[in-house]
């Protein structure tokens, strides 16, 4: 296979559009963008600091009352436009994205592509229902609301699905109004940069800006930038501790999307002849097995009624076994890598950690030590209870734990037993148990008898620990992007 077979992005790789326009980090210097499958550079894009956040928050500022007096139709019709020339340029961005990130082309990738251009869509054609409400105060006064952006939005996503969550923020930010400073992850910056190529002319300068560089630094810069009243921030828990922290200390607008551990519950009706193999994948499909379990929704605890256990299990794990891991831009493979030798350590670490307990095996092993590409395989894991540190917290690696339960309230204190609360899949064909469990999980997205992905439109977002407010919607993106201005006239 060819060392490159994906297209670079060519201005971007100076790593900052500021002003509409490309620049090199004041300082000069680089950072190096790997390829997980292959252990090789990519390329380098610039190091940028909190001097190109300063640069990139003032030249939002110049923007921002123009931007915002746009009729919401020619913004939504900007958006649409990056859509379309997205989708237009799907395989090569798809490409880039399978090298830096890991994630399979065929099973993750291209659908990113795909997904993100529908992301920009939907919100261009959503942009024109910014609207307000008329109070009836009676005749001696007219009172209405309008919603008015608030001002330049700062957003920071991660390395996992970098496309899909950059157009989500991209969307939200300038369809309301806003202008936007973007910092991409540094280990997959390079789809994010092919997309702000494909937006160079579609928006006014200071309009969209990105700037890439460490968390630490430009991340830090983002978060704690006094011209920026809006943070948008996805990623760890931990991460989004501090840049609440940051934006408390300033009284900026937050919204945060971060980390699972999502419980997926099977109740015995959902196994039978008929229905054993549309579940068995179904649990398999919201364990995101084929983007290596990177995935902040992951159905990673696996509660399975006692009854069904010994049909629906051995399934389970001889569809996970099947599954090809390898190269994430060979078409063969349902399975990329792991992004970085870090995540891969602490994957080991985890595993290594159960097995050392005594937990069994269903599938997959612990990972080993490599000098070649990150690939562990799937792993289901067994013979443990929901306190064990493998089930508690976000292993973020292709690891399933799968618990037998028999009585219901028990295992909806399990299910529940954790700080965070971002998704829940539930098993079941009966009407009742569906609602009833619905109700009773705490998550902010609940599947039923699938294990699919965010659909624009959908309000999507955690509670507890898994963050506050909601994307991919309308309602999401004009509760927190916007804010009501009241207006009260007597007559
Ligand atoms: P991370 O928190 O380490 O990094 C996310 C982003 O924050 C990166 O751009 C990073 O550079 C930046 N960052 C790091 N330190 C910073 C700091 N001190 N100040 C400001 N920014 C900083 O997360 P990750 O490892 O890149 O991504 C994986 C995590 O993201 C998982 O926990 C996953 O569940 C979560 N995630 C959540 C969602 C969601 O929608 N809820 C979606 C995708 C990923």
């Amino acid at each position: 296979m060819a060392l490159l077979d994906y297209t670079l992005p060519t201005k971007g790789l100076a790593g900052c559009f500021i002003d509409g326009a490309w620049h090199w980090p004041a300082s000069g210097e680089k950072l190096a963008v790997e390829n997980p499958s292959r252990r090789s550079t990519i390329c380098e894009v610039g190091r940028g600091t909190a001097t190109e956040i300063d640069l990139a928050v003032a030249a939002a500022h110049r923007a921002r009352h123009a931007w915002a007096a746009r009729p919401a139709a020619e913004r939504g019709a900007m958006l649409t436009e990056l859509g379309n020339r997205l989708a237009a340029n799907a395989e090569d961005v798809a490409r880039i994205l399978a090298a830096e990130s890991g994630n399979a082309i065929r099973t993750q990738s291209r659908g990113e592509a795909m997904g993100a251009a529908g992301v920009l869509k939907y919100y261009g054609g959503v942009a024109g229902e910014q609207k307000g409400e008329t109070l009836p105060f009676g005749p001696g006064l007219m009172s209405y609301s309008t919603r008015e952006p608030l001002g330049v939005v700062g957003s920071i996503i991660p390395w996992n699905s970098p496309l899909q969550l950059g157009a989500v923020k991209i969307s939200m930010a300038l369809a309301t109004g806003n202008c936007l400073v973007l910092k991409p992850a540094e280990d997959a910056p390079l789809a994010v940069l092919k997309l702000m190529e494909l937006a160079a002319d579609i928006f006014p300068p200071g309009v969209f800006n990105v700037v890439t560089g460490l968390g630490e630094e430009a991340g830090a810069a983002l978060a704690a930038h006094p011209g920026i009243s809006k943070i948008s921030f996805t990623g760890s828990s931990e991460v989004g501790k501090l840049v609440a922290h940051s934006a408390a200390d300033r009284i900026a607008n937050v919204t945060l999307e971060l980390g699972g551990k999502s419980p997926c519950v099977i109740f015995p009706d959902a196994c039978t002849p008929e229905r054993l193999d549309a579940t068995a994948q179904g649990v398999v499909n919201a364990m995101r097995f084929a983007r290596q379990g990177q995935s902040c929704t992951a159905g990673s605890r696996l509660f399975v009624h006692k009854s069904v256990w010994d049909d629906l299990m051995p399934l389970v794990a001889e569809k996970s076994a099947a599954m090809t891991v390898g190269d994430a831009l060979d078409e063969d493979s349902d399975i990329g890598a792991v992004v970085n030798a870090e995540r891969y350590g602490e994957i080991c670490a985890y595993v290594a950690e159960a097995e050392a307990q005594g937990a069994t095996f269903l599938t997959g092993e612990t990972p080993k030590a490599t000098d070649k590409g990150f690939h562990p395989i799937p792993t289901i894991l067994t013979g443990l209870d929901n306190s064990w540190r493998i089930a508690r917290e976000e292993v973020f690696g292709p690891v399933l734990v799968a618990i037998p339960w028999e009585d219901e309230a028990d295992m909806i204190e399990q299910a529940n037993d954790t700080h965070y609360g971002l998704a829940a899949f539930i098993f079941s064909h009966d009407l009742s148990t569906v609602v009833r469990m619905t109700r009773a999980l705490d998550a902010g997205w609940v599947q039923v008898n699938q294990g699919g992905g965010q659909i624009p439109g959908m309000s999507y977002g955690g509670i507890k620990q898994s963050g506050m407010g909601s994307e991919y919607s309308i309602e999401g993106a004009l509760e927190a992007y916007t804010f009501r201005k009241c207006v009260t006239v007597a007559l």
